[in-house]
């Protein structure tokens, strides 16, 4: 693909800037096409990189809104995170660009769209797709926990799908990484003290809570601690008041992984390599990640 070929070349060209910088795209480099949605600070287009004949996601962002809404920090941080990931189950960020009014952010093309879309559509998912996602979110967190970062924010609406069907964790916006950059660059652990360790494992754990939201979510289409009010839904996550309906009708192994992930001391959660050795993963996961009907 030229687009990770030509970067590679310029990563060698120039050493001192980092990966994402020394693309330096343009908008003359693509052909901008259809529109894919909008989000709260611009809108996204497919585009196709005239060169290569690659087809990407354009996300445009207006400078003013992320100023305004003081989150060019975080988009900073989401940029710096992402690019910096490989997993087929990662929506890649292959570079940026910007010019006097907007940030361009060229991602990876989601062909199929929003999880959340096709959610809504079967209202919920078969215990054979449900598994096979969450299997295949659980490899993805794995390889982001391996990094030290922690996505904080796994939901429907922050999953997209790609040609083939397989999920791709896309909006990196909230995640951190738990160490500062250049240990994270070095990845020496040798010099930290145990509680300081103990903490990466320890935070990691907010995404395994997540995911068992959402297998939950997958299964009976509403997630486990929805309440009319906020603070009903507060009041319910720190009892985890969580409740089975009879219908859908969800098995029990199905039902005991999702209990062995929502447990409210965090170090207590089914880990994520564990999870992947549970029976209802086991029995009904497509390790390919793909669901076919
Ligand atoms: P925000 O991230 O600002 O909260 P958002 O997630 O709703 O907002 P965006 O991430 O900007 O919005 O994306 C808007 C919509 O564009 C998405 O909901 C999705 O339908 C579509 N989209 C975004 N990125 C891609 C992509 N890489 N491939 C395909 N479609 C995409
Ligand atoms: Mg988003």
């Amino acid at each position: 693909m030229a687009i990770a070929t030509e970067s590679q070349q310029q990563h060698k060209a120039s050493a001192e800037r980092s990966p994402v910088e020394k693309q330096r795209w343009t908008l003359e480099d693509f052909d901008i096409g259809k529109p894919l949605g909008r989000g709260k600070f611009g809108h996204v287009y497919v585009a196709r990189e005239k060169r290569s004949q690659h087809v990407v996601a354009l996300k445009v962002l207006f400078k003013s809104q992320l100023k305004e809404s003081q989150v060019e920090h975080q988009l900073r941080r989401e940029v710096e995170i992402q690019s910096h990931l490989r997993h087929p189950n990662i929506l890649r960020l292959y570079g940026y660009f910007y010019d006097q009014k907007r940030v361009y952010l060229i991602l990876e093309y989601a062909a199929k769209g929003e999880l959340y879309k096709e959610l809504q559509k079967c209202k919920y998912f078969s215990e054979r797709r449900a598994a096979t996602y969450v299997a295949s979110l659980a490899g993805a967190l794995i390889y982001c926990h391996g990094k030290h970062v922690i996505h904080r924010d796994i939901k429907p609406e922050n999953l997209l799908v790609g040609a083939q069907g397989e999920l791709k964790i896309a909006d990196f916006g909230w995640s951190v990484h738990t160490f500062n950059r250049r240990r994270t660059m070095c990845g020496t652990l040798d010099y930290l003290p145990p509680e300081m360790v103990e903490s990466v494992e320890h935070d990691a754990n907010v995404d395994i809570w997540s995911l068992g939201v959402l297998c939950y979510e997958f299964l009976y289409g509403v997630p486990p601690f929805e309440a009319k009010e906020h603070s009903d839904t507060y009041r319910r996550i720190i009892q985890v008041d969580l409740k089975f309906p009879s219908k859908p009708a969800v098995s029990s192994a199905a039902k005991d992984l999702i209990s062995q992930m929502l447990v409210k001391d965090s170090s207590q959660r089914l880990p994520l390599h564990k999870l992947l050795e549970h029976p209802w993963i086991v029995q009904n996961a497509d390790a390919s990640g793909v669901f076919r009907g």
